[in-house]
């Protein structure tokens, strides 16, 4: 049987460890945004040089599952060529970004009948960690509005 006092202390013992798992992203994205050119974790995906479990590839772009899932479905789709973030993107960029827009929602269509959502996080303060562009895709629950 719980009392009152434990039952706080769980509480309290679940807020504590999910804002540490908050603020390890966090804090991932500040180291990250320091090295933004360096190659990253993604090339070495493409390459195969690591492995991922990859659900969609072709010359131009790849999906796979996130490796630290923030929704029941949350996968990435990622260029092949080297763009580190949105900012980066420029006009001559436009065919590959419709691609991948379009890839994400072909995907997220198969797996998500009842709705997901796309993000991009793009430098420090929008929480980015690995500087190859990559689009989120979630869904797989009710998500909420705003985001953290
Ligand atoms: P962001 O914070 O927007 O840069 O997102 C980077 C995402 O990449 C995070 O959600 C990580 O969990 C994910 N990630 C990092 N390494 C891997 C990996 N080896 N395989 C799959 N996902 C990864």
């Amino acid at each position: 049987m719980c009392t009152d006092k434990s039952f706080i202390l769980l509480i309290l013992l679940l807020h504590s460890v999910y804002n540490l798992e908050k603020t390890s992203e966090v804090e991932k994205a500040q180291t990250a945004s320091k090295d933004k050119q360096q190659t990253t974790i993604f090339d070495k995906i493409i390459s195969k040089e690591i492995p991922a479990d990859i659900i969609y590839e072709d010359d131009k772009c790849l999906a796979f599952n996130d490796v630290n899932p923030q929704a029941p479905v949350h996968f990435l789709v990622i260029p092949k060529q080297r763009i580190p973030m949105l900012d980066s993107v420029k006009d001559s960029d436009k065919d590959i970004m419709a691609e991948l827009v379009l890839r994400a929602q072909k995907l997220a269509k198969e797996r998500l009948p009842n709705g997901y959502r796309l993000v991009i996080n793009n430098g420090k303060q929008g929480c980015q960690s690995v500087y190859h562009l990559h689009i989120h895709i979630l869904g797989g629950r009710q998500l909420g509005w705003p985001p953290g």
